[in-house]
């Protein structure tokens, strides 16, 4: 007899099992996997022993300044982040580069290269942006969602907020094209929503381009490797008495007088649950595989059926190890470039955008635009002594020509298309190469079947999944249509990549819905929107 179970050890559920066992709560978590951390996943090749690989997730963005990873004192428990201040590149063609830094001035004078205008433009947009970023956009994400029409009135009292609508309304792609003027830098500014998985196209996230300028949170990484910061979470939990069971697979959620009381798992153990049944999975795994039919009231069903997996959300990989990093030909002329964290190949153009979206629609592959890193120019433990490891990372369609099978034949082709890219960039590649592996979005899926159809965010932000509404309307506030069910996976508000913040709200929730006292929680993003000034 366990307080609560969690399904699922992705790193939401780690986060919030933390909290609740910290809390003096008895929370056991399942997983099918034979490692806790879902996306936080490093694997060692197995080929070439020493050989690093973050086949998930790499860039974690302002990781170290995320509310839980002070709360549960996770450099305490191991993790060390890094955040180098040359944070991204555009290479072009012709040897130039746009570029980020976490030193904003630096990335003015970036700007200012390509067009004085949109140097001047970005300075604006970050001030105007700065508080409704710290007032507004923060709090909402770190805290469980406001009804719609109540948000749209309290933002309405306020500048600040009128402005934060004024921008929303607009799509990413109609904000850019309208604020900046350099075709580059439009593109480059596109490519920073596409990374956060928003459809540029979709009217509602046109503030989205304009909260990344003025955050300060750039693009970090964890040493040892992503699964670093996995241990660091299964670290804290077991220090505060929690459970976790690898390869314990699910099968059913045992249901009791309306009540979510139990786990059956697929070797036919139980377990039951005095408060509480919360799933990191997604909405079709948690009401529909894990539930039987006449448990779910038909509304809701439907609703799951209708929820949908994000289109451009599948990532395909490419992974080297390496003799020596890649040197980049434009390096020659500005040597920072081989110290760039993130380094992008390909974007020349914004045209180039509707072709992609266009390839993704039709299942088809792109000319390629992608984004790689070589971590062990920064953490050198993530291969053997004066070796190295790097990736490169496509959006490519997850129903290749029709069928997701596809890709088992052609992941390796493609794969020697993005080395031929790369190499035109660092010709140095040719030589240095002692291995190397593809993984495409149905592999993804395979080793993270709530990552459906490949999509990384689990779940699209359109559909209207998004805010008080995510995964579905009824669900947003992380609480199931049943006592003692909860969501707190990417599915749930603010959704995927690595923030820990659906499992952080989860974990408010849970605890206000047991009377558990939780010193650590935030303000409720309500009155921060209450506090707005007029
Ligand atoms: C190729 C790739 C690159 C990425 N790069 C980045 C990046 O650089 N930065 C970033 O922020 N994000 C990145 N992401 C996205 C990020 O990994 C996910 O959004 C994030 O891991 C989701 O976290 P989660 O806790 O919700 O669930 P997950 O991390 O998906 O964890 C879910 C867990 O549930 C388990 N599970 C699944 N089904 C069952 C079941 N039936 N029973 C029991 N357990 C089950 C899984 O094994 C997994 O451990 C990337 C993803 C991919 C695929």
């Amino acid at each position: 007899m366990y307080d609560g179970i969690i399904l699922g050890a992705g790193h939401n559920s780690l986060v919030l099992q933390a909290y609740l066992c910290k809390a003096g709560l008895k929370v056991l978590c399942l997983e099918r996997r034979d490692t806790a951390g879902g996306g936080l996943t490093t694997v060692e090749d197995p080929k070439h022993p020493g050989f690093l690989h973050n086949t998930h997730s790499f860039y974690h963005r302002a990781l170290n300044r995320m509310p839980w990873y002070k709360d549960l004192e996770l450099e305490r428990h191991g993790a060390v982040y890094i955040e180098p201040d040359f944070n991204v590149a555009l290479l072009l063609n012709n040897g130039e580069s746009l570029e980020w830094w976490t030193r904003f001035e630096n990335t003015v004078a970036s700007f200012a290269r390509f067009s004085k205008k949109d140097a001047q433009a970005l300075r604006d947009w970050r001030e105007r942006f700065l508080p409704i970023v710290d007032k507004i956009l923060i709090p909402e994400s770190q805290s469980p969602p406001v009804p719609d029409e109540q948000r749209r009135k309290l933002l309405e009292k306020s500048q600040e907020g009128r402005f934060l609508l004024e921008t929303s309304a607009l799509s990413p792609l109609e904000f850019v094209l309208q604020e900046f003027e350099h075709p580059v830098i439009q593109a480059g500014l596109l490519f920073f929503n596409g990374l956060r998985e928003v459809d540029l196209r979709c009217k509602g996230f046109g503030h989205h381009i304009a909260a990344l300028l003025a955050s300060s949170g750039k693009a970090q990484m964890c040493k040892g490797g992503s699964a670093a910061l996995a241990q660091a979470l299964v670290s804290a939990v077991i220090e505060n008495g929690g459970e976790i069971r690898l390869k314990s697979e699910p099968k059913r959620i045992l249901i009791k007088n309306e009540k979510a009381v139990g786990v059956e798992t697929a070797a036919g153990e139980f377990f039951e649950a005095r408060h509480f049944i919360c799933s990191g999975l997604n909405p079709h795994q948690t009401f529909l595989e894990l539930m039987n039919e006449e448990d779910v009231p038909k509304g809701w069903r439907e609703k799951v059926k209708n929820f949908r997996y994000n289109l451009i959300g599948p990532l395909f990989g490419l992974n080297l190890n390496l003799h020596a990093p890649p040197k980049y030909t434009a390096a020659e002329k500005n040597p920072d470039l081989d110290r760039a964290l993130m380094v992008i190949l390909g974007l020349e153009h914004i045209r180039q955008y509707p072709e992609i979206v266009h390839h993704h629609e039709r299942g088809t592959i792109p000319p390629t635009v992608m984004w790689g890193s070589c971590p062990t120019v920064f953490d050198g433990s993530q291969a053997p002594a004066g070796k190295h490891t790097a990736f490169m990372w496509e959006k490519l369609p997850y129903h290749l020509n029709g069928d997701p099978k596809n890709w088992d034949n052609a992941k390796d082709v493609h794969g020697k298309n993005m080395l031929a890219l790369w190499t035109k960039h660092a010709p140095n590649l040719e030589h240095e190469i002692i291995d190397w592996f593809t993984r495409s979005a149905l592999d993804t899926e395979r080793t993270f079947p709530n990552m459906k159809e490949g999509d990384l965010l689990v779940g699209t932000f359109t559909n209207g999944q998004i805010g008080y509404h995510r995964p579905f309307p009824g669900a947003g506030h992380y609480r199931g249509h049943i006592k003692g069910l909860y969501l707190c996976g990417s599915s749930s508000h603010p959704g995927g990549n690595i923030t820990g913040l659906p499992g952080y709200n989860c974990a408010q929730v849970i605890s206000s819905d047991l009377n558990i006292h939780a010193p650590w929680a935030p303000e409720p993003a309500l009155e921060h929107l209450k506090k707005l000034r007029r």
